[in-house]
């Protein structure tokens, strides 16, 4: 059964690359999806005429969606749902209900389904029974060789969809032919998120016979949480792949081999110790494979010179993106965590389906 319409407020996260948070108003109810902060550090959404919310659901663990929790208490301390991973990675003393990682729940007497992002453990696309169906995918990625996606399908008329790429189309077999390129060359600093393209990454290399694999210290209890806690997670064909991975990786000392550290931009962990140490020894080549994000070392020694980006597809390609709004047959599509520049091109390329980044859109 569906619950009557309602109404999808993009309060941050649309139109320009930011923290992630959306409100969702039905029934006399308001449900808050995401609540991040970032990029760039710092910036948090503006929830100061937000008022009251009644729940707060997180897709997944990144910073751009969970990292504005301290503005709780200005939404009156709403009840936050999240998968059992992701809620294991919340900062202490926040209390958290239950979201399957792919199933079936109710929030609030509205009905929600769930399915595994393909983006990082325990991320979840939620589709709501609202109106004729509504779909927020967080982030999601179809091509990880490492973290299963379970495509949605239910019809959902409207769709908030991660657009992060814009119309940005080339399968991450690409990326690695790059990054294979720079193998050769010497020592490799990654700077990576240890919970997303951080063991994704290690896994190509070992699939590749890279036999000198280095990692910090956060990724390799991620890839120890892969093999336990956090298995759901993966893919069905990993087996015992992960374990392997586990087992081959070594500790970082000094400049050699491929070498895999958190955090992505450089801010903090064992990138921002790595980066003041190889900086000035141009043995070492850096190169940053996500967002570059403003105002921290990743975008200062791109922009130098110093180090490189080269992107890892951990969002949707546009093939991915008429797909889905095809399969779940959505006729209102709200592109998220891009540009407004980037409006038109996808507008052509998802037509029939309305395509908006207006501030409310009716549900
Ligand atoms: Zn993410």
């Amino acid at each position: 059964m569906t619950q009557g319409s309602g109404t999808l407020r993009l309060i941050s996260g649309v139109g320009k690359k930011g923290p992630a948070c959306f409100l969702v108003e039905t029934g006399g109810k308001r449900l808050m999806l995401d609540l991040g902060e970032g990029p760039p550090p710092g910036l948090l959404p503006d929830v100061d005429d937000i008022g009251r919310v009644d729940a707060l659901l997180l897709s997944h663990g990144h910073k751009d969606h969970v990292g504005g929790l301290a503005l709780l208490p200005k939404l009156g301390h709403p009840p936050v749902y999240a998968t059992d991973i992701v809620a294991r990675g919340l900062p202490e003393g926040i209390a958290t209900r239950p979201l399957p990682v792919a199933g079936k729940a109710e929030v609030l007497g509205i009905p929600v389904e769930t399915g595994r992002n393909g983006h990082a453990p325990g991320g979840i696309w939620l589709r709501f029974g609202i109106g004729d169906g509504l779909l927020y995918t967080g982030d999601y990625a179809t091509e990880s060789v490492l973290y299963a996606y379970d495509p949605p399908a239910k019809p959902a008329a409207t769709a908030l969809i991660d657009c992060s790429y814009g119309s940005y189309n080339a399968p991450i077999a690409q990326c690695w032919e790059k990054l294979a390129l720079l193998l050769p060359r010497g020592p490799l600093l990654l700077p990576l998120p240890a919970n997303g393209r951080g063991p994704e990454i290690a896994l190509e290399l070992m699939r590749h016979s890279v036999d000198q694999i280095f990692v910090d210290d956060a990724t390799r209890r991620a890839l120890r949480r892969l093999c336990e806690s956090d298995r759901v997670a993966l893919r069905s064909a990993i087996g015992s792949e992960i374990e392997r991975l586990a087992d081959t990786v070594k500790p970082i000392v000094g400049a050699r081999g491929v070498m895999l550290a958190a955090s992505a931009d450089g801010t903090s962990g064992a990138t921002a110790q790595l980066l003041a140490q190889f900086e000035f020894d141009s043995d070492v080549t850096i190169v940053f494979t996500g967002y570059v994000n403003p105002t921290t070392p990743a975008e200062r020694l791109t922009q130098s010179g110093r180090a490189q980006t080269m992107r890892w597809n951990v969002h949707p390609l546009l093939s991915d993106t008429v797909a889905l709004v095809h399969a779940v047959q959505a006729k209102t599509v709200i592109p998220a965590f891009c540009d407004r520049a980037g409006l038109a091109s996808l507008a052509a390329a998802l037509a029939p389906a309305q395509v908006t980044m207006d501030s409310a859109v009716e549900i």
